[in-house]
């Protein structure tokens, strides 16, 4: 793959269906491949795709294929084709975003102006990538994943270092929990813990959901883990993912 390319899944204009974010208009730039393999991903982190999907018009759904691997300035080019500042964020997403951090320093400063600047969504795991690319963004939505719920292997010490950068570099950050029926109280109140120092950071708890949007997990449950977090935290929210509902990506 040439030095200034990478995989990118699609590229399109939508509405934020996770965290605080939800119902703000972005455009989503989807990267290819991630570092974690979560059991609730409904993400494709399989084989690499051949084509990079592309929205031609700003949430029409039409979309033609362009061959990957993609240079920063096709991508630049294809964002600023969907009318950026009709938006309030370029969200880089994927799969992991910051597997492509060579790509994103070439990338960011090509992207053209959305209304409050350039969103990364990310499973919060990567420290030393996000350093390198961190002067550029502006709003880290990041996870905290509880390994037993994802199936992983712990991340608790990657979190740490991952919140303290961002908070040390003054971003906007907030994080989300992925909760199941299953998930183990000792992992919650782990993740609170870490959390608590840190009291003022937006928390959103987010059920699992089936691929049409159902939560799996017992409303009075996700009561009961909200209770819980919110003896030592200030801004707890459930929030389901959304963007199901309105069968939009
Ligand atoms: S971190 Fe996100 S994209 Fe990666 S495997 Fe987990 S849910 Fe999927």
């Amino acid at each position: 793959m040439p030095a200034d390319s990478t995989m990118v899944t699609e590229i399109f204009s939508s509405i934020q269906g996770e965290g605080i974010f939800t119902g703000c208009r972005q455009i989503f730039i989807r990267f290819w491949g991630c570092n974690l393999n979560c059991r609730y991903c409904d993400t494709r982190t399989g084989k690499a795709p051949v084509h990079c999907r592309i929205e031609t018009e700003p949430g029409t759904g039409n979309f033609c294929l362009l061959p990957n691997p993609l240079t920063a300035a096709e991508v630049a080019l294809r964002a600023g084709e969907l009318n950026p500042s009709g938006h309030q964020t370029i969200s880089l997403t994927g799969g992991e975003p910051l597997l492509h951090t060579s790509f994103l320093s070439r990338l960011i400063p090509l992207l053209p102006p959305a209304r409050q600047g350039i969103y990364l969504e990310t499973n919060g795991t990567l420290p030393e990538e996000l350093a390198r690319i961190i002067d550029g963004i502006d709003i880290i939505a990041m996870d905290i994943k509880l390994p037993g719920t994802a199936g992983i292997t712990p991340c608790w010490r990657e979190h740490e270092a991952f919140l303290a950068l961002a908070l040390a570099k003054k971003k906007k950050v907030m994080v989300k929990i992925i909760i199941a029926d299953y998930s183990a109280d000792r992992e919650i109140e782990q993740a609170v813990e870490l959390l608590s120092r840190y009291k003022d950071i937006p928390v959103v708890l987010q059920p699992v959901s089936s691929s049409r949007g159902i939560p799996q997990l017992a409303p009075g449950r996700a009561l009961a883990i909200q209770a819980r977090a919110l003896e030592k935290l200030i801004d707890v929210r459930v929030i389901p993912q959304t963007h199901k509902y309105l069968h939009l990506l």
